[in-house]
């Protein structure tokens, strides 16, 4: 199941061993190895290591000295100087050459604590193996099938368990600054508009106070864009007030309001903006079916967000085309974030406006009603526009265009085309990690942990943020919910207990005992 790795942009370039580096060969295989890698990565923020897994082409292209059964037993590395340093010195000497561990390098190489450290990293070396025979996320094998043979379930959790312990600091850390990235980034956008393309472009960033709880914990803003005259999204009953400021503040002609998908934040003030501006209502058939009446929302949801009244006649179908003000804009049909799901391109701006239909490249906690095959279609179709600047539902924009200003926090400074064709990458190699694990019946907590192997880094970076969210949407939005969503049979959500009836009890004991 992981023979492929997953393409990973601080993996993608193969180093090419500059001569003034520390190459540091570890066990790509051993769960303790892969974690002190990622502290390596962590700390060496000059690039003054080149950590390699070991395989014998690599050993042969590093240092003819290298011997693979030494280097599997413990940790070489090679100094810029062509010295050789084994284990436990070669841990000191890592340590050394950051600030944060510079004392333990240095102690470590001095009596007593060079003896102590030599037989602690012994210790360690000799029993590593024994918990790394797992199979899964966790580790990367060099002989899948021979790990697959012998390995349990048990072992797997173990090890998986252990990486992630091992991180925690880490963990730990990337979680709190990325809630301190959250917080900048919702103080400037509070309230505030973000005015482009002269006017043409508005992003209003809605605020609530109970709907703000989410662009504080989660990140996702809301907003609500206006493009040529064109409302989209008018945001969640919640966030009436807030759209209301903005309305009066700015005065905007606006001549249609168009929803992109039926989800409460974006639907909540249709009939309500209507009314206010006697503009007209478009929506896609599907849309107006899901707001005719509106399906009651599990009670965290209409809580914060706020639960959308039924919608009103009148309102219009969008057929494939819609005027704005200047210009007719191509309404395509882009379902998989939900079935209803439609997006807007503007082919003479050459400007996508995605609603939900993209969602940042690495989204992992997703709603019940993500249907990601399908997701996946319709972001190979969407790769065929050419787009410059790509406008989410929630407040980023991916643009490399001059015209379109910095904003920290919401103006993402990359080609659009490569954001679709990354998070692409990434929703074809989470299909076959999961294929793979429902083919060999492993347990759907097993198949999750394996779409998020602890060697990779946004799987660890983004883990608080995301088991918050798993927490306090009481398990509506997760990870879990990823590994759902590609084994959808229809537009209906599986229940919860879809794991039994998948996997099947007797299986499931047969797959504890033996993977594969
Ligand atoms: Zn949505």
């Amino acid at each position: 199941m992981l023979e492929r790795p997953l393409p990973n942009p601080e993996e993608k370039s193969e180093p090419k061993l500059p001569s003034n580096t520390y190459k540091v060969l570890y066990d790509g295989q051993c769960e303790i190895c892969q974690s002190c890698v990622s502290w390596l990565k962590t700390l060496d923020h000059e690039n003054r290591t080149v950590p390699l897994p070991i395989s014998s082409e690599v050993l042969s292209s590093v240092d003819s000295r290298l011997r693979m059964e030494d280097c599997l037993r413990q940790l070489h590395v090679i100094t810029p100087k062509g010295e050789i340093r084994v284990g436990w010195d070669a841990v000191a000497h890592l340590a050394h050459l950051f600030r944060p561990t510079w004392l333990i390098g240095m102690l470590g190489r001095a009596f007593p604590f060079r003896n102590l450290g030599r037989l602690l990293y012994g210790f360690v070396a000799t029993n590593r193996y024994s918990l790394s025979k797992c199979r899964g996320g966790a580790c990367r094998v060099a002989k899948p099938e021979e790990v697959r043979k012998q390995a349990r379930l048990d072992a797997f959790w173990s090890c998986y368990t252990l990486g992630f312990f091992v991180r925690l600091p880490l963990v730990l850390w990337s979680g709190i600054t990325a809630a301190a990235q959250r917080m900048s980034v919702f103080a400037r956008t509070y309230n505030n508009r973000l005015d482009l393309l002269d006017g043409k472009l508005t992003i209003l960033f809605l605020n609530g106070m109970l709907p703000n709880t989410v662009p504080l914990l989660f990140g996702e803003l809301f907003t609500t864009v206006l493009y040529d005259g064109v409302a989209i999204d008018p945001g969640s009953p919640k966030m009436r007030r807030s759209l209301s400021r903005h309305l009066r503040r700015l005065k905007p002609k606006v001549t249609k309001i168009i929803a992109t998908h039926a989800h409460e934040e974006h639907v909540g003030n249709l009939n309500w903006l209507s009314d206010l501006t006697g503009a007209p209502v478009y929506l896609s058939e599907m849309t107006a079916q899901f707001l005719r009446p509106f399906k009651k929302l599990p009670w965290v949801r209409s809580t914060i967000i706020g639960q959308p009244p039924n919608l009103k006649e009148p309102f219009h179908v969008l057929g494939p085309g819609v005027d704005t003000q200047s210009r007719r804009l191509q309404v395509i049909f882009a379902p998989g974030h939900c079935d209803d799901h439609i997006v807007l391109y503007d082919p003479t701006e050459k400007l996508l406006l995605a609603g939900d239909a993209f969602m940042g490249s690495y989204f992992s906690t997703p709603n019940p009603d993500v249907d990601s095959r399908t997701w996946l279609e319709s972001l190979e179709r969407l790769m065929e526009l050419d787009i410059e600047i790509l406008v989410e539902g929630h407040g980023h924009i991916h643009t490399l265009r001059a015209d379109i200003p910095d904003f920290p926090g919401v103006v993402v400074r990359e080609d659009p085309k490569i954001a679709l064709s990354v998070k692409l990458d990434y929703l074809r190699w989470l299909r076959e990690q999961i294929e793979a694990g429902f083919r060999e019946r492993l347990p759907v907590r097993v198949i999750e942990a394996s779409c998020f192997p602890w060697g990779r880094r946004s799987s660890w970076e983004s883990c608080m943020t995301d088991e918050c969210i798993r927490l306090l949407s009481l398990g509506h939005f997760s990870r879990t919910e990823l590994v759902r969503s590609f084994v959808r049979t229809n537009s209906d959500a599986l229940p919860t207990v879809y794991e039994a009836r998948l996997t099947g009890v007797a299986e499931q004991r047969k797959a504890s005992r033996y993977i594969g």
